[in-house]
């Protein structure tokens, strides 16, 4: 009985590790089952750059580069991905014949951006876009996130990036013979000459040149695209934050796209919260007679949570009361800081006779008509 139950679970077990390998491809590329082509190439392109070893040293991230670029080894090739849909790996694996040989990932990562796989070859990158974005201080306060669009240019999706309507409209150049330059060469005295190498003018310089034009980009490479992004905004995020989204800038066919930096920094609203730092400041304006007999008040928060304001005494113009734990949550850490709050005393503008003869009371010891005689 026993040895029939074991093989049973032993059974279920296998079953069990082909489903989650089936799901590893994808997961590895942050995508579900649905991912379409295009979102296969937007997630490798994303996530290959984040755990390039080159750029992150984090332990694992070499190890999580080379699951990734196995992913979309797999996922961009339309029979491996069929196969692998519905066999999984060990599909693969019967398909290879047995083996499951994966293609250097760093071949797969240059192939895919382009270099040309020569080690230490410079690789052009396109200009970095870095914009200010002003955000409420609501939302550094509380943290959270924010969509954002950005219009700029991608890669033509019918040429991808030649320009030509087909690749048999592009053409070696024949002025130059593909070599992009052309030698010319200058009598400049009788029996001297002088050689110059020029840019071809028919191909500018490319070497080639388009019979037909891409319909699509008419020729320019590449289309206006209008993305939308999110901005995570983490609780306390720190003024001036760079966010960095790489690899988000214009696309060429002649560069790396460059990335989007965003400066994140706090809207200045008039007559409102004002953040340091951690410190937050509000200035809060009371009456004279607030200002010599005291008094409590509620402050609304940024988060909209109630601060009361409380003075029993004197408070003097300009005197600053600090409430603790009240201010801006320190980055990444669990405590808040301060909250000053200034106090601006308004007189008002004139007296009642009544209360003027019961200040002079107050303050003389008799009814103010001698207030009026000594001036
Ligand atoms: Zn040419
Ligand atoms: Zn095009």
């Amino acid at each position: 009985m026993a040895p029939a139950v074991a093989l049973f679970l032993l059974g279920s077990l296998l079953l069990f590790s082909v489903l989650v390998n089936a799901a590893d491809l994808y997961k590895a590329l942050d995508l579900d089952r649905s991912a379409s082509e295009k979102d296969i190439r937007a997630a490798y392109k994303r996530l290959s750059r984040k755990y390039h070893p080159d750029k992150n040293k984090d332990p694992g991230a070499e190890e999580k580069f080379v699951e990734i670029a196995h992913a979309y080894e797999v996922l961009s090739d339309d029979t491996k991905k069929q196969i692998y849909d519905r066999y999984g790996e060990e599909g693969l694996k019967a398909h290879e014949g047995g083996q499951n040989p994966h293609a250097n990932p760093f071949d797969i990562f240059q192939n895919f951006f382009g270099h040309g796989g020569h080690p230490g070859q410079q690789v052009r990158r396109g200009p970095t876009s870095v914009s200010e974005m002003e955000v409420n201080l609501a939302d550094m306060y509380t943290g959270g996130s924010i969509e954002f669009m950005v219009q700029k240019r991608i890669l033509c999706d019918h040429c991808r990036g030649t320009g030509a309507a087909s690749s048999n409209d592009i053409h070696t150049c024949s002025s130059c013979s593909g070599q992009g330059v052309k030698i010319v060469r200058q009598q400049i005295f009788p029996g001297m000459f002088s050689q110059a190498q020029v840019t071809c003018q028919e191909c500018g310089g490319r070497g080639k040149v388009i019979k037909k034009l891409c319909p699509h980009c008419k020729g320019h490479k590449t289309v206006s695209h209008t993305q939308q992004y999110t901005l995570e905004i983490p609780k306390g995020m720190p003024e001036g934050q760079e966010v960095v989204y790489e690899g988000e800038a214009d696309e060429n066919p002649d560069w790396e796209a460059g990335d989007i930096v965003l400066r994140v920094k706090s809207k200045k609203e008039t007559g409102g919260w004002r953040r340091k730092e951690s410190g937050l400041y509000w200035k809060e304006t009371i009456g004279v007679d607030e200002a010599l007999l005291g008094f409590e008040r509620n402050l609304t928060h940024l988060d909209g949570h109630i601060v009361n304001l409380k003075r029993s005494g004197v408070t003097q113009p300009g005197f600053v009361q600090v409430i603790e734990d009240e201010g801006m949550p320190y980055y990444g850490e669990s405590r808040y800081g301060n909250l000053y709050v200034e106090y601006n005393v308004v007189l008002p503008q004139a007296l009642s006779p009544t209360i003027k003869r019961k200040l002079a009371e107050a303050f003389h010891g008799h009814d103010g008509h001698g207030v009026k005689d000594e001036l």
